[in-house]
């Protein structure tokens, strides 16, 4: 790349493991309310930043370090537990790794750089970049990809100046398609943790969802007591995953047939009049449109197109439907297959109303979020139009944090629309969104960009400037509010830990550019006073919700009454098994199966998934968490024949080519295994990482993104499905 060369960001800005032994020690100031425990430790209670989850933590903090992080007792999400991940947040904070300093990229007889610059001429750089842009081409030629819970305060810089293209990739790659099908079917948005009444289920039906392996810790707790209870979990994946292991029945479908498995068990359920015909005639509307869809759909075509047996798939049903209402089919997370992962949760949420599990013990449930009065907004900034920027016509209008798609986004970078790019903790070339090389196309055509990050990951060696942002457990971050449980809450993200190195919390950083922009007033006059100004109204205050972590309500009712109405928020006001909104918008009303493209002669589908000790870029250098004997590389599982027929051995490295001929840059570790079907293989996602500065990370088997040069977009809503890349095996290059 010519234009903006990839900087190999000097270990002189990193922090270097010779810091660790001269760590600043002081804990941050006004901690006094932290509990202390019996062992003369402090315990600060916060909630973590290693997934999307966010479980209570308590940080075990000793003359000035962590020591330890355990689950939060008083948190509903972690219920006194954490998963492996939680517990590595000190991995992240005493990474050697870590960035230490602001950098900016300079250019000098034709040679790019990165010079280590104070904060003063960082943020300088930075406010007049994104200023220079909005003069010349407006607000909509700035755009902001984030990842990540401190993004509230950058949402709030932008605003003052009208940006409103913010995208979190996480949506079209991971939960939006269960979101808008669930707004579709039932009227409200599927949330974090996702609707299902676990803890009371006798029969949890999965479609290649891997509790167990992604670690979802309340789910993966409440799923692991229901196995205890005894009961029955079914998994339909054409990879026996760890939860397949704990199934009843494990049924290894062919990939990129689910719809039809669907059509297929609504069509026993139907034909066989084991649906619930009263939830059904009182609650739901569309039902004959679904029986003239799904009628076709028998098990024995369905067995021809998916590869179970019309045997298993009438056994499954029929399960199903006699431990119902307290049995459900989950939505699951990373949902973006192949284009149409958007009707294929619909479908199974068709398939949850169907036996009327709908608010009952055990089905579907909607949890109620904590009613935090909000403040009125402390300052007047000019209106500008809260318009939403995506194209896809049932992509969320609710979200002011995400406006637009994020692939829109990379897009309209590299056609010019976008000119300026504000990345929050976003990896964009190992993030799925459109592949790595689209990726760095963006990257290379805007005129300005920044990163705010943690690590020295990637991205940070493609923009012109790089903000160091402390770690979770350096800083306050906003009220945690958004999301419900069986118990509505508020969580509070408070430093355990004073920032290290010269790094800083977001908070600070988004004040300090809106000041260089001569905007003051937008924040509190300190982070403190802002949350304990929210929490008043709620009767609380800062010095209260420091002693937990978290403000609790008692347990919302979650199931329904007989007879009561649901006057849920769609048209009719009832369940919709056929949508008249997607028919309105040329979209088809129920769920209809289309067939897929097929590998290659001599290539396999390329499926992924996640190790339990490592997700997400946070956790991608984590030497505490990778050098676990299991996740210290990913691998390729390739079945036993297949192996056979490409001469692999277990063990063996090999390069992987996708159907473009796109081959990965490091070799991958082979898994000879009769635990995948014959047309697919599977590798864990975040490996393969080639920045050098993540020494832990670099050179760590193949990179998953790397292979992604096909991406199938869901029409209705936006999500990227990558499941049609296919791949084959190369011994030597
Ligand atoms: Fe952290 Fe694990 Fe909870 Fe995610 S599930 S928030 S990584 S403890």
């Amino acid at each position: 790349f010519s234009r903006r060369d990839f900087i190999k960001i000097s270990s002189l800005f990193l922090a270097g493991s010779a810091a660790l032994s001269t760590l600043p020690s002081g804990i941050v100031s006004g901690l006094g309310s932290n509990p202390m425990n019996g062992k003369g430790e402090k315990i600060v209670y916060s909630f973590c930043e290693h997934c999307f989850w966010r479980c209570g933590v308590a940080v075990h903090v000793s003359d000035g370090r962590v020591t330890k992080i355990t689950g939060s007792e008083y948190h509903p999400l972690s219920n006194g537990k954490l998963c492996p991940r939680g517990t590595g947040g000190t991995g992240l904070l005493y990474d050697p790794d870590r960035l230490a300093h602001p950098l900016i990229r300079e250019r000098k007889g034709g040679k790019q750089y990165y010079r280590k610059a104070t904060w003063d001429e960082a943020i300088t750089a930075v406010a007049g970049g994104l200023y220079k842009i909005h003069e010349q081409h407006g607000p909509s030629a700035i755009a902001m990809l984030h990842h990540g819970f401190g993004v509230s305060f950058f949402k709030k810089m932008f605003s003052e100046i009208g940006v409103n293209k913010i995208a979190k990739p996480s949506y079209d790659l991971c939960c939006g398609p269960a979101r808008q099908a669930t707004v579709l079917t039932y009227g409200y948005p599927s949330d974090t943790p996702e609707g299902f009444d676990i803890m009371n289920s006798k029969y949890m039906l999965f479609f290649g969802t891997h509790f167990g392996e992604n670690m979802h810790n309340t789910a993966v707790q409440e799923i692991s007591e229901g196995i205890r209870r005894g009961a029955k979990i079914v998994v339909f994946d054409p990879r026996f995953s760890t939860l397949a292991g704990k199934a009843e029945h494990w049924l290894p479908i062919k990939p990129a047939t689910d719809i039809a498995m669907m059509q297929a068990l609504m069509n026993v359920l139907i034909s066989e009049n084991l649906y619930d015909k009263e939830f059904v005639e009182q609650h739901t509307v569309g039902f004959a449109e679904l029986w003239e869809e799904v009628k076709e759909m028998t098990p024995e075509k369905a067995a021809t197109i998916t590869d179970i047996s019309a045997d298993s798939i009438r056994t499954v049903a029929r399960e199903f439907a006699f431990h119902a209402p307290a049995a459900f089919v989950h939505t699951g997370r990373r949902t973006n297959w192949y284009g149409d992962a958007m009707q294929r949760i619909r479908a199974i949420q068709i398939l949850n109303a169907l036996v009327g599990n709908f608010k009952m013990p055990g089905g579907v449930v909607a949890f109620e979020k904590y009613p935090l009065p909000q403040p009125p907004p402390a300052h007047e900034h000019p209106a500008y139009e809260k318009e939403v920027h995506s194209k896809y016509p049932f992509f969320p209008k609710d979200e002011p944090s995400n406006t637009i798609a994020s692939h829109e986004i990379v897009q309209q970078a590299i056609t010019g629309e976008v000119k300026a790019l504000f990345i929050y903790g976003v990896n964009l070339p190992e993030t799925m969104t459109l592949g790595r090389q689209t990726a760095l196309e963006a990257l290379q055509k805007v005129d300005f960009s920044v990163a705010v990050d943690v690590l020295p990951a990637e991205v940070t060696g493609y923009v012109d400037v790089v903000l160091p942002e402390c770690t979770y457990l350096e800083r306050y971050d906003d009220l945690d509010n958004g999301r419900a449980f069986r118990t509505p809450f508020v969580a509070l993200r408070q430093p355990a830990v004073a920032p290290m190195f010269e790094s800083k919390p977001g908070n600070e950083i988004a004040r300090m550019i809106t000041d260089k922009w001569g905007i003051h007033g937008v924040f509190a006059p300190t982070v403190e006073a802002g949350l304990d100004k929210k929490l008043k109204l709620a009767g609380s205050s800062l010095e209260e919700i420091k002693k937990r972590g978290v403000l609790v309500m008692p347990a919302t009712d979650l199931y329904r009454k007989p007879g009561e109405p649901l006057n849920l928020n769609t048209p009719s006001g009832k369940v919709e098994l056929a949508s008249a909104q997607l028919k309105a918008g040329g979209f088809d009303a129920v769920p209809k199966y289309t067939k897929h493209p097929e590998a290659p002669a001599g290539y396999y589908r390329m499926l992924t998934g996640r190790k339990p000790m490592l997700t997400f870029g946070r956790t991608a250098n984590n030497r505490f968490l990778g050098d676990l004997a299991t996740a210290q590389e990913n691998e390729v599982w390739v079945n036993t024949t297949v192996a056979s027929k490409h001469q692999l051995s277990h063990g063996e490295y090999v390069h992987l080519k996708n159907q473009a001929g796109i081959v990965s840059e490091f070799p991958i570790k082979v898994k000879v295994t009769q635990r995948i079907r014959t047309d697919a293989v599977y590798m864990v996602h975040g490996f393969g990482h080639n920045a050098k500065e993540l020494k832990w990370a670099y050179k760590r088997g193949a990179s998953h993104n790397q292979l992604i040069s096909k991406t199938d977009i869901d029409p209705a809503m936006g999500a990227v499905g990558f499941q049609n890349n296919f791949v084959t095996f190369v011994k030597e290059i």
